[in-house]
C-alpha cells in the first residue's frame, strides 16, 4: 500500500496506472475510519483494481464556527485498516499542499445546494465540490463512490459531473448504522453518553415517517408532526432542519406524490451536529 501526502505525487501515480490501462476507484473521507467508509471501499474493490482511498479534513468546507479543530483524527488507526482492506494507496495531503495560499477559483453551485445542509452550512458544499473536483483530477479515477448518508453530498457530486464533464462514474453506497440504528459518523465518537443515547431519535423518527407512509399517509405536515414528537425524546437535540424533497431536484414537497422523495434532517447536539435521510419510493 503507498501512502501519499504530496498532490503532485499523487497525479503522477495515477497517470501511471492510467497509462497501464488499470482501472481505479476512489473513496474520498475525512479520515477517522469506520465500518460506514469501510462498505465504501468493499464497494470499490468489487469495481476496480486500484482503490485510493482520500483522507483530508477539507478546512473549505467548513464555516467559521464549526467543528474544523474539534474533527476526531486517527492516522495510525486508519493506516492498518485501509492495509487490512486492500486499499492500494491513501492519499493524505496536508492542508497547505492542497490549496495555494492565493488560491482564487472555486466551484459554486446554484440549485441544489440551496437547502437541507447548505441551508444551514453557507459555504460547505462549495468546499465539498472544490475540494472533490481537485481530487478527482488528482487521482483520476474511472469511478468514484459516495456514501447515501450524505445524500445531498451524493446528489450535488452527480450533478457537478455532469454539468462539468467528468468522465467518471459515480457509485452511491448505503447507510451502514449501529446496532440500535445511528448512522455510522466520525462525529458520533465527540458525542456524551447522554448525547450518544439520545441520538438515536433521528433514526426512530424516519421509520415512523416510514411506517406512516407505508400505511398510506402522504400529507408532509402530518409527517413532520410525527418527527417532532420523537424529537421531544431528545431534549440535548435541537432541530436544524426537517425537509421532504424531490429525490432528485431537492425542491420542497408540499405532499407525497408518484415520484421518489427524501425525507432529510439534522439535529444539533451540543458536541455534534448529527443527519440522516430516508428514500421514499412509491
Ligand atoms: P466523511 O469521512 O464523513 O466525509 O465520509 C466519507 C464518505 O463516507 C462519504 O461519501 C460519506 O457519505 C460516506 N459515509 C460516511 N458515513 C457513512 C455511513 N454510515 N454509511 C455509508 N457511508 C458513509
Amino acid at each position: 500500500m503507498d501512502v501519499v501526502t504530496d498532490p503532485v505525487r499523487m497525479q503522477e501515480l495515477a497517470l501511471e496506472g492510467r497509462r497501464r490501462g488499470e482501472k481505479s476507484a476512489l473513496v474520498p473521507t475525512m479520515g477517522f475510519l469506520h465500518e460506514g467508509h469501510l462498505s465504501l471501499v468493499r464497494l470499490a474493490k468489487e469495481r476496480a483494481e486500484n482503490v485510493v482511498l482520500s483522507s483530508f479534513v477539507n478546512p473549505a468546507q467548513f464555516g467559521p464556527q464549526e467543528d474544523l479543530d474539534r474533527y476526531p483524527r486517527s492516522v495510525e488507526r486508519d493506516l492498518e485498516l485501509c492495509e487490512q482492506e486492500g486499499v492500494s494507496v491513501v492519499f493524505m495531503p496536508e492542508a497547505g499542499t492542497m490549496y495555494a495560499e492565493d488560491a482564487s477559483v472555486k466551484i459554486e453551485e446554484n440549485a441544489l445546494s440551496r437547502g437541507l445542509c447548505g441551508g444551514s452550512r453557507p459555504v460547505h458544499f462549495s468546499g465539498v465540490l472544490t475540494v472533490v473536483a481537485k481530487l478527482f483530477l488528482l487521482a483520476q479515477p474511472d469511478l468514484a463512490i459516495f456514501g447515501e448518508k450524505d445524500a445531498q453530498q451524493l446528489r450535488l457530486i452527480r450533478r457537478m459531473v455532469r454539468d462539468l464533464n467528468f468522465p467518471i462514474e459515480i457509485v452511491p453506497g448505503p447507510i451502514v448504522r449501529e446496532a440500535d440504528g445511528l448512522a455510522m459518523s466520525s462525529r458520533n465518537s465527540n458525542l456524551s453518553v447522554e448525547e450518544r443515547a439520545q441520538a438515536i431519535v433521528l433514526r426512530r423518527s424516519l421509520l415512523a415517517v416510514e411506517k406512516a407512509v407505508a400505511k398510506g399517509e402522504r400529507r408532509v405536515e402530518i409527517l413532520r408532526d410525527i418527527v417532532t414528537q420523537h424529537l421531544a425524546e431528545a431534549p440535548l437535540g435541537q432541530l436544524d432542519y426537517l425537509s421532504f424533497v424531490d429525490d432528485e431536484t431537492l425542491a420542497p414537497i408540499e405532499d407525497l406524490g408518484d415520484q421518489p422523495a427524501l425525507a432529510a434532517l439534522a439535529v444539533q447536539f451540543p458536541n455534534a451536529r448529527l443527519i440522516d435521510n430516508l428514500t421514499l419510493d412509491f
